[in-house]
């Protein structure tokens, strides 16, 4: 996965435990664990526990080497790349390449390349191991390194966002349609491949699946209503003076928020935040262009006549709806 796909957008909870060139690599907490519980799960597949643990944590090292990929190949483009977490689903890379679908594609492509890289090199291990290793484990080692290859390969490119082949394919669409455009698409297709994935999981019984199709459901959804969002205000008249702080963009003319008391569209920044129909005034608004949710103030001058409330943080955040949404 990468920066589109984050699933932790803090490092909270995570430990830093190396720096290389510039890059800090953080692991979470609940890896431990996870970790602890997949070694005992597996403890018969060698003759001794300490070959599950190489194996567990050679598996995060795969997926580690997958991530600094993304790095080295987000920096090589002019992108910036600082932090890898790693957490039991996988690993994430930090990574913000400059906006041009072949930079995009070239940071995505880079994690699953060395997947391809590796799984020659630990097959010959293999056809290495079972001539001349005088025990199974070492065999079963190489073979079990091969499979996490081909395994993280063919996994990592299926074309469901926010998964690297769902980010390949929003950067191929990306040339044809634009940044917006393509990712309301590879989005959607993440939506209902996450949809499957998770049928699959049911079907199966595999928690860990589950869970990934879960978290992948969550991000193509949000990534979908947003780009959405993007589309359908870009063709809108924005308001002059105001500026989300974050991506830069005017908020478009029109009722694309709701109030969370009275579930009314309104616009916000026609009348300070306050809802015209039930009076409660929202001190935070979503950018419809990023989806970051900050002071309604933050965006710009306010007309006198009407005073916020003081920020208070126990407000929920406004769903931003598309602007064509029913009222
Ligand atoms: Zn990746
Ligand atoms: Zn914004
Ligand atoms: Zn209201």
């Amino acid at each position: 996965m990468t920066d589109a796909a984050r699933p932790v957008t803090k490092m909270s909870g995570a430990l830093r435990i190396a720096r290389f060139r510039g890059i800090d690599v953080h692991v979470h907490w609940s890896w431990a664990i996870v970790g602890a519980f997949e070694v005992l799960k597996r403890s018969d597949a060698y003759t001794s526990l300490a070959w599950n643990i190489a194996e567990y944590v050679t598996l995060f090292a795969i997926v580690l080497l997958h991530e600094f990929g993304h790095a080295f190949a987000c920096r090589s483009v002019g992108g910036t790349a600082e932090n890898i977490l790693l957490w039991p689903l996988g690993g994430v890379a930090f990574v913000q390449p400059p906006q041009r679908p072949g930079a995009q594609l070239w940071s995505i492509a880079a994690g699953p390349l060395v997947n391809l890289v590796l799984l020659p090199i630990a097959f010959a291990g293999y056809i290495a191991a079972k001539s001349f290793a005088p025990d199974g484990n070492v065999e079963h080692f190489a073979l079990t390194l091969t499979v996490i290859n081909g395994v993280l390969f063919v996994f990592n490119i299926l074309p469901i966002y926010p998964l690297d082949g769902g980010q390949i394919l929003r950067s191929v669409l990306w040339y044809f349609v634009g940044p917006h455009k393509s990712l309301v698409a590879a989005a959607g297709i993440g939506v209902v491949g996450a949809i499957v994935i998770g049928g699959i999981a049911i079907w199966t019984g595999d928690i860990w699946l589950g869970v990934l199709a879960f978290f992948g459901a969550n991000v193509a959804w949000r990534q979908f209503r947003l780009s959405r969002n993007r589309v359908l205000a870009a063709t809108l008249e924005r308001r002059v003076g105001f500026a989300c702080t974050s991506c830069g963009e005017g908020p478009p003319v029109t009722d694309a928020w709701r109030c969370a008391a009275c579930t009314k569209h309104f616009d916000v920044f026609a009348c300070a935040g306050q809802c015209p129909a039930c009076s409660r005034v929202e001190s935070s608004a979503v950018c419809v262009y990023c989806g970051v949710n900050a002071l309604v103030t933050s965006y710009g001058t306010l007309p006198t006549t009407i005073v916020p409330t003081a920020p208070d943080a126990s407000v929920p955040a406004f769903d931003a709806t598309p602007p064509a949404a029913p009222q």
